[in-house]
């Protein structure tokens, strides 16, 4: 039988890994919210997460793959299992043609800067999403009228066997905020974006815009992992929710955001308990003003499948 320090001492030998226990979930979720995770990996290679994945596969390990954490509660009880978290770990992006190519765990901002100093247009949206960029393909993140869905040419995959794949962007079946990774199990490795060439200065001026104008809406710099709600049928979520005056509700340390109703701010000790308690009642104040229930974002927010403990 393999036992825990087996298998340890299987993944502290690859080339490039750092391995944790007991690691606090806090400290890798923008929310600072989250239980201990059972074992959390970060390997700088496709090749070692790779081999990271069949040791853990092998070993009948549950995994959860973490990219920067700005899309996720983790409940208080933590993750039984490994997380392989590639913000800060797997990153890199080279320049191939007008397409670049970025290790999963890159910045999405570094990714935009790198776009910017290459003269390579495309990415302007997505200035000041803090995500990495595998958990934006996975996210089809976007803002400003784009997403990722608009530049990604292809990502390459590693299977629960640890065997890699390329997927094309007509296999990846994105839509609003959805993609086929989010019931695929499979860990993003790396992504092509296809861009455009353009005057840096104007790529940089639209950046600069862009993040000025976050700053001014959101509550930029307190630890949330963003909008909570998504945007019903042919409506704004930010619109019922100030209307149905949830700004300042709270619980525990959790607030609804007096800045932007559809950010939860967690004020220093919230839980990740204080959050879905806040969120059930901001879901009930909205339902009893417009009959309306507003859902929270699928897998994105992910408390659902990340959450093992209670
Ligand atoms: C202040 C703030 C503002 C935001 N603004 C926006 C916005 O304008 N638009 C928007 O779309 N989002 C926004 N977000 C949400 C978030 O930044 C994006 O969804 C982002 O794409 C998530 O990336 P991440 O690396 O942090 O993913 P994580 O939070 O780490 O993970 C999100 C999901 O992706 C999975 N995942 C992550 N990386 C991988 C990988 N390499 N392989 C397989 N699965 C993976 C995780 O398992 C999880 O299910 C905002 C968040 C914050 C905190």
């Amino acid at each position: 039988m393999t036992t825990t320090t087996d298998i340890l001492a299987e993944l502290a030998q690859l080339p490039g890994i750092k391995v944790f226990t007991d690691e606090p979930m806090t400290a890798h979720t923008s929310f600072g919210i989250g239980g201990k995770a059972d074992l959390l990996a970060m390997p700088d290679s496709i090749e070692t997460l790779a081999a990271a994945i069949r040791v853990l596969t092998n070993a009948e390990i549950n995994i959860c793959y973490v990219g920067n954490g700005t899309n996720l509660l983790v409940r208080d009880g933590g993750i039984r299992g490994a997380v392989i978290k590639l913000s800060g770990a797997l990153t890199g992006i080279r320049r191939q043609g007008n397409t670049l190519i970025a290790l999963a765990g890159e910045s999405l901002s570094a990714l935009c800067h790198r776009a910017a100093q290459e003269g390579l247009s495309g990415l302007e949206f997505a200035a000041g999403i803090p995500g990495s960029v595998g958990g934006a393909v996975l996210m089809n993140a976007g803002a400003n009228g784009g997403e990722m869905a608009d530049v990604t040419g292809w990502a390459e995959v590693v299977t629960r066997q640890g065997e890699r794949q390329r997927r094309g962007h007509d296999q990846i079946n994105f839509g609003y905020r959805r993609s086929c990774f989010q019931h695929d199990e499979v860990a993003i490795a790396q992504v092509a974006v296809q861009l455009t060439p353009a005057d840096p200065r104007d790529i940089y001026r639209c950046l600069y815009e862009t993040v000025q104008q976050r700053c001014t809406r959101q509550p930029v710099g307190q630890p949330s992992a963003g909008s909570i709600f998504k945007h019903p049928n042919k409506d704004y979520a930010g619109r019922l929710l100030e209307e149905a005056q949830t700004k300042g509700m709270r619980v525990g340390d959790a607030i609804v955001s007096p800045k932007h109703a559809n950010f939860i701010i967690n004020l220093g000790q919230a839980t990740a308990g204080d959050v879905l308690q806040l969120i059930t009642q901001v879901q009930q104040k909205v339902h009893d003003k417009f009959g309306i229930h507003p859902t929270t974002w699928y897998l994105g927010f992910s408390y659902e499948t990340m959450a093992r403990g209670s």
